[in-house]
């Protein structure tokens, strides 16, 4: 006979994974600098630190990620040289766990997309998504 029993063991071996995760994060390359760690566009000098990753060429976000649907993946604001208002320069965001596709924009993270949006040439990101392009499940469903 033994004490221990092999059943809640498993079950509380389980929880712990799970919980850990959730926290789980992930490294990403710098979009902004495509992992070089300079600034792409030499605004102060053609030797600046990137702005976004503080020269690693790298950040870590909490996962799930996604890609970073506003900029596309590049980091780069889609209407100027400066980092993306949505994901800061990293290219991708984190997206929530039951994320679906956002049904202002369509999924596409700009508010000019949206069905009655009046101005074609807007460079905002849709503040229902805040340019990642998916919400939570909850929200996109009132
Ligand atoms: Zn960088
Ligand atoms: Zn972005
Ligand atoms: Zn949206």
């Amino acid at each position: 006979m033994t004490t221990v029993n092999p059943e809640t063991k498993t079950q509380v071996g389980l929880k712990k994974e799970l919980q850990g995760e959730a926290r789980e994060s992930v490294v990403v390359t710098c979009a902004f600098c495509h992992g070089q760690g300079r600034d792409p566009f030499g605004i102060m000098s053609p030797l600046s630190t990137c702005q976004v990753c503080g020269g690693t060429g790298r950040r870590t976000l909490p996962q799930p990620t996604d890609r970073c649907a506003f900029c596309r993946g590049t980091g780069v604001h889609p209407g100027a040289r400066m980092t993306c208002t949505t994901c800061g320069g990293v290219g991708a965001v984190t997206a929530p766990p039951d994320a679906v596709r956002c049904p202002c924009c369509g999924g596409t993270g700009w508010a000019r997309d949206w069905p009655d949006y009046i101005w074609p040439d807007s460079l905002f990101s849709c503040p229902c998504c805040g340019g990642k392009g998916v919400v939570a499940a909850k929200l996109a469903n009132g």
